[in-house]
């Protein structure tokens, strides 16, 4: 495969300036698969600092598809306690099961039977056919798109649509090393081509790059709307105890402890007590607090000195940090 001059450049430096992250160690085959897995899902919503310790953690106590398949999920969640988005832990054991029944306990190495797997979308897809199986695929995430933007000046709407995007990023080209491209074109984004500040006279790709001869290093972000949600949080307290329920009712925090709510729509007159946001979800949250005790399905009393040795979600942990000040 013959290499763009850009392709050799941004490897080059990619060589003397990538970071030594623990899902890049020198394995076997089968643990590189592995670890791409568990980092990618880690990787989807939460920054590469944060995921370091978690990773690491992970991968100690759980360390291969076998032993995730089978991991109870109380042990699964409090791994990825404060790691947040919950269903991410939940897909990457699916997965894993997965995995071992139909796939001889080997991750695909096709797109097609990759997408199948639960919590494998497009993006991971190519995340994966790229780093673990050294594939000729080049996965779009946040920090690539800022360095396509930038290079190429991409500032309208319409330029900057995902569809508009998956066909400019050939200007990158390919590489027969295509695990450390799609590694290098990410780490360039991280560390050079930063969301503010941009690193431009470390850059290899400067001289070509439309932004910096412009001078505007700007990113016309699209518009993503957050939706107002209205609740009722129900506070039930015997003693020095909190009742909390598993929920069951939401998409948000599914089968995870929470207080007992109902979501309101459009309520008049809606005086919130607090208020949390949660993905692109504004929460507005009256709480109530009650008497007579409800009867609720999976429902415990949780003894808030003890809160913080239960696997809680940070959304619960924040409001009975509310309710201990208020
Ligand atoms: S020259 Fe600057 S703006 Fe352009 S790609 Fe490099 S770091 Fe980004």
């Amino acid at each position: 495969m013959k290499e763009q001059l850009v392709t050799k450049k941004i490897l080059k430096w990619y060589d003397l300036n990538n970071r030594s992250l623990p899902w890049r160690k020198n394995v076997s085959l089968k643990k590189r698969q592995y670890y791409t897995l568990v980092s990618e899902f880690m990787l989807q919503q939460t920054q590469v600092v944060t995921v370091i310790p978690y990773f690491n953690r992970f991968i100690k106590k759980i360390p291969n598809f076998k032993s995730l398949a089978k991991i109870q999920n109380k042990k699964l969640i409090k791994l990825w306690e404060g790691l947040g988005y919950y269903s991410r832990a939940r897909n990457l054991k699916k997965t894993a099961q997965v995995v071992i029944k139909n796939f001889k306990g080997k991750l695909p190495d096709n797109f097609d039977d990759l997408i199948s797997l639960p919590g494998i979308g497009n993006y991971t897809a190519s995340a994966i056919l790229a780093i673990a199986f050294n594939k000729p695929y080049i996965p779009l995430d946040g920090n690539i798109e800022r360095v396509l933007k930038r290079y190429l000046y991409l500032k309208n709407e319409k330029d900057i649509k995902k569809n508009n995007l998956i066909k400019k990023k050939s200007i990158f080209g390919l590489s027969s090393r295509s695990s450390d491209y799609a590694q290098a074109l990410m780490e360039l984004g991280a560390l050079i081509c930063k969301p503010t500040n941009p690193l431009c006279n470390h850059c290899p790709i400067i001289d070509k790059c439309k932004s910096f001869k412009q001078k505007d290093f700007n990113l016309t972000k699209s518009i993503k709307k957050n939706i107002d949600k209205y609740f009722i949080l129900k506070v039930y307290k015997k003693d020095q105890k909190y009742l909390l329920v598993k929920n069951t009712k939401f998409k948000f925090l599914k089968n995870l402890t929470i207080f007992p709510m109902e979501e309101l729509s459009k309520p008049k007159n809606f005086n919130k007590s607090l208020n949390l946001k949660m993905s692109n979800m504004n929460m507005n949250i009256k709480i109530k607090y009650l008497k007579n005790f409800e009867k609720f399905p999976s429902s415990h009393w949780f003894d808030k000195k003890k809160l913080n040795n239960h696997m809680l979600p940070t959304f619960t942990k924040k409001v009975v940090k509310y309710l201990e000040r208020n």
